[in-house]
């Protein structure tokens, strides 16, 4: 490479591959690293582990969680007769700064993509099919993102669901198309929550 003794290049790769990361980004952060303490160096580590080791899919909503049932899905005061669907974990940490919405997630990791090869068995469809046997969800929101992927997604969901006798509704965007939810700000988000349309 550029010539970096082992354990530095070691480390400098491991930055890169993160996204967002070029070659100068990951030298400056190795560099920073090397010059911290070694305390800090070991929590900074031990932060990585705990964050794979410790969180784990709720097996309600699928969302990211550091116990079984995320606080979401085990919060008493929850309205359950609505599901708001949505691609990754940071759609529902934006949603839940929108303080209106109420209901509960349910994330797909992911949206369909026949050309990568994701199809409706790589996201977790079925565990959201599922979720709706009880007959206590009374709406679905759609709220994957306002891309090609997102509104396959929705429209693919849409024709599962509708014979299922649940209200499918899809967000109302003032979210820019292609855009992610999560860049949206609370105020979009919650326009775009108020003025969500039927599928
Ligand atoms: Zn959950």
């Amino acid at each position: 490479m550029q010539g970096y003794i082992l354990p530095l290049e070691k480390l400098i790769e491991q930055f890169e591959r993160l996204p967002g990361i070029g070659h100068k980004t990951a030298v400056r952060l190795a560099f920073s690293i090397l010059e911290g303490s070694e305390e800090e160096a070991q929590a900074f580590a031990q932060a990585l582990l705990d964050a794979k080791q410790k969180i784990v899919r709720c097996k309600i909503c699928q969302n990211i969680s550091d116990a079984e049932i995320c606080s979401v899905c085990s919060d008493p005061k929850r309205d359950r007769t609505m599901i708001c669907v949505v691609e990754d974990s940071k759609a529902v940490m934006a949603l839940e700064r929108v303080k209106e919405y109420t209901g509960l997630y349910h994330v797909l990791h992911g949206a369909l993509s026949p050309m990568d090869g994701i199809g409706p068995d790589q996201l977790t469809i079925r565990e959201l099919i599922a979720r709706l046997t009880d007959g206590e969800v009374r709406e679905i929101l759609l709220a994957t993102n306002p891309n090609i992927e997102g509104e396959t997604t929705a429209v693919y969901l849409s024709k599962l669901m509708k014979p299922l006798g649940v209200r499918v509704s899809r967000l109302a965007y003032g979210v820019p198309v292609g855009g992610d939810i999560d860049y949206a700000d609370e105020v979009t988000l919650f326009r775009a929550i108020e003025g969500r349309r039927d599928l």
